[in-house]
């Protein structure tokens, strides 16, 4: 049976042959003969597999010795919490952008530990900008971006000039491109949009980032507990790292981000030059700030959504329902979603378009 072509936000889309080694390693893992789910995270098998994925993400993203790589548990809704507790001096603040839903939880959550402002927000517009052209003063400990804002399919094309270390989200648009490591003092992503399973969360820090705070934190809550226990503090999640390891792989052999990034910009075009031609379907972000990523669209007729559903589910495309703070449809494209994919998605769109014409 053809796999169905799977627009989930997420978790998402991984590589097929990723499916298929991962699936492998459940069974036997490299002719070990134990699953990778029952062995000893402390064993020799597991350790190669941790320094593999830590090595690629740093030869991916062009990382530095500054930077530390850790996998924990708890997802970016735990940074959103763990980066303040961690990275804001008391007498100190923060600068926020509020660019949707998951700006405003990591604003949230900022508030309850430490004193913070809210320097720009694209909340005025139902976030379909990124705002840009705030002032950014030097005396605050970091700015906090979101780099791509899943649910409303906006994303910084490129990053502001900012005289403090930037803290950034990038869960759901993170490897999808290259980077400026140099930019950012911690980098934080849930595994599940383009890395992995859910269950495993990347961290990146710069090391001059930490020993700023003086308040005593739980052994769990601190970076330096795991970079001292090279992410092994507790039982890390086993499973969700060697799947991401293997992503990184494949990500690795097609060529590195800089090839990643011209095969999602195709693949982002096609669903767009669809919205720009046709009248039928109104994008929800504006055109320079468009997600790579995630492809947010409404139909000019609301009344037509289920029909249009309907319509995407019998040409196998799946997972299309917009997230209920914007309404109508996102196709989610992260760098597994084949270019084929994006295609028949496009040719649908276009027929549904013709039909109702
Ligand atoms: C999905 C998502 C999150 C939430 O991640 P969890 O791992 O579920 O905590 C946070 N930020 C962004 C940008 C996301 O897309």
């Amino acid at each position: 049976m053809p796999r169905i072509i799977n627009f989930s936000a997420g978790p998402s889309i991984l590589p097929q042959t990723v499916f298929e080694q991962a699936s492998q390693a459940v069974l036997n893992l490299n002719n070990s003969g134990l699953s990778i789910l029952e062995i000893s995270h402390r064993s020799s098998y597991f350790e190669p597999i941790l320094h593999e994925a830590g090595q690629l993400v740093r030869d991916l993203l062009g990382l530095t010795d500054e930077f530390e790589v850790l996998f924990l548990s708890g997802g970016a809704s735990t940074q959103f919490f763990m980066t303040v507790m961690n990275l804001l001096p008391e007498g100190q603040k923060a600068a926020y952008v509020d660019t949707g839903v998951w700006s405003s939880k990591a604003i949230n959550e900022a508030k309850i530990l430490g004193s913070i402002d809210v320097i720009a927000s694209s909340k005025d517009a139902n976030y379909n900008y990124i705002p840009k052209g705030y002032k950014i003063a030097s005396d605050y400990a970091y700015l906090h971006l979101t780099s791509n804002n899943t649910i409303y399919g906006t994303q910084y094309q490129s990053f502001p000039e900012s005289p403090i270390p930037i803290v950034c989200d990038m869960s759901s648009d993170i490897f999808s491109k290259p980077i400026e490591p140099h930019r950012f003092g911690l980098i934080y992503g849930g595994a599940q949009k383009n890395l992995g399973p859910a269950g495993v969360t990347l961290v990146i820090v710069r090391k001059d980032m930490l020993g700023k705070v003086n308040k005593t934190l739980p052994t769990m809550l601190r970076y330096e507990t795991h970079i001292q226990n090279e992410s092994m503090y507790n039982t890390p999640p086993v499973f969700p790292i060697y799947v991401s390891m293997l992503t990184l792989r494949w990500l690795r052999d097609l060529g590195g981000l800089t090839a990643m990034q011209k095969i999602n910009e195709r693949k982002a075009k096609y669903l767009y030059d669809v919205i720009d031609a046709i009248p039928f379907y109104l994008g929800h972000s504006v055109p320079e700030d468009r997600s790579r990523m995630n492809v947010t669209f409404n139909l000019e007729d609301n009344s037509l959504s289920k029909e249009f559903q309907a319509f995407c589910e019998e040409a196998g495309c799946d997972g299309l329902k917009g997230h209920k703070s914007v309404g109508g449809f996102r196709a989610s494209i992260y760098n597994a979603m084949p270019e084929e994919g994006v295609k028949v998605l496009a040719e649908v769109m276009k027929e549904f378009a013709l039909k109702h014409a």
